[in-house]
């Protein structure tokens, strides 16, 4: 579904960025998936040649909330490739913080990351689509962009930014044939839902139609479709993979 085509992973080192890169890889694209560390990206670049030793895949591991290296090493990768076809934005933090409890500093780290972070690796992407005459975007929102969640409101305020900058985006780039679309998942299984406090897990869990928390990998095949040719009219959209849990 994605033969010869360049993407760019952010968070693609484990939990969902991870499932998205195998997706991406086992349908054909070749893959950079940008990390935190150099050792995550190492350790996730081998597991991959491991399971596949054919796949393109490479890794960087750029401060996403420092805008100019985040430029660089979008850039690298056109160099590298020639073009970016698709960039997925996944990489983000979550917080349950009680708002009694909040600091300043512990909000700019979720806004820093979930919307900054975004919108950096973002600028230098779309002017690349835009000269090779297209593109897509995804980026990784959440159920609780639509549903607030009852603690930690740094994190689903974070989310609600994404869905603005992908609606309005889309409006914006759809003239220059680069779709923005965002993935909100449900209570997925990841380290990110491991380390909230077991008490919120159940409640959440408890309410979810389909009975179960998703996989990481039901959540990447939204990005498959959503990065394949089969969503070339797609733009614009916050697709839902939660069970129903927000509804
Ligand atoms: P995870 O914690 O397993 O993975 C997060 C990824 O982000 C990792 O690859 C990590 O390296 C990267 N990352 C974290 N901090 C970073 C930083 N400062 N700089 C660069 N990279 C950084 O979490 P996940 O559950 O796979 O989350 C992926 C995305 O899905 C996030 O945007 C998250 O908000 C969203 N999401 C997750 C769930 C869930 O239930 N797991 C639900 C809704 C949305």
């Amino acid at each position: 579904m994605l033969k010869g085509k360049v993407a760019i992973v952010t968070g693609g080192t484990r939990g969902i960025g991870y499932e998205i890169v195998r997706k991406y890889l086992a349908n054909g694209a070749k893959v950079v998936l940008f990390g935190s560390r150099k050792e995550s990206v190492d350790k996730a670049l081998a597991k991959l040649k491991e399971e596949n030793a054919d796949w393109e895949v490479d890794g960087m591991y750029p401060a996403l909330t420092d805008a100019a290296e985040v430029e660089k090493a979008v850039m690298d990768v056109k160099a590298k490739y020639g073009k970016l076809d698709i960039l997925v934005n996944n990489a983000g933090i979550s917080q349950s913080t009680k708002i009694y409890d909040y600091t300043a500093e512990e909000f700019d780290k979720v806004i820093d990351l979930n919307i900054k972070g975004v919108f950096y690796a973002i600028l230098p992407a779309v002017k690349i689509m835009k000269e090779q005459g297209g593109g897509c975007l995804i980026n990784t929102s959440s159920m609780v962009s639509i549903s607030g969640q009852p603690a930690g409101v740094g994190y689903p305020a974070s989310k609600f930014a994404v869905n603005g900058l992908t609606i309005s985006l889309a409006r914006e780039l759809g003239p220059d044939k680069i779709r923005v679309n965002a993935v909100a998942p449900g209570v997925t299984k990841t380290d990110m839902v491991a380390a909230l406090p077991e008490q919120m897990v159940q409640a959440i869990s408890a309410r979810i139609p389909l009975g179960r928390p998703g996989e990481p990998e039901e959540v990447a095949n939204a990005f498959l479709y959503l990065a394949s040719d089969m969503a070339s009219y797609v733009t614009g959209e916050i697709l839902s993979v939660d069970g129903a849990s927000k509804a």
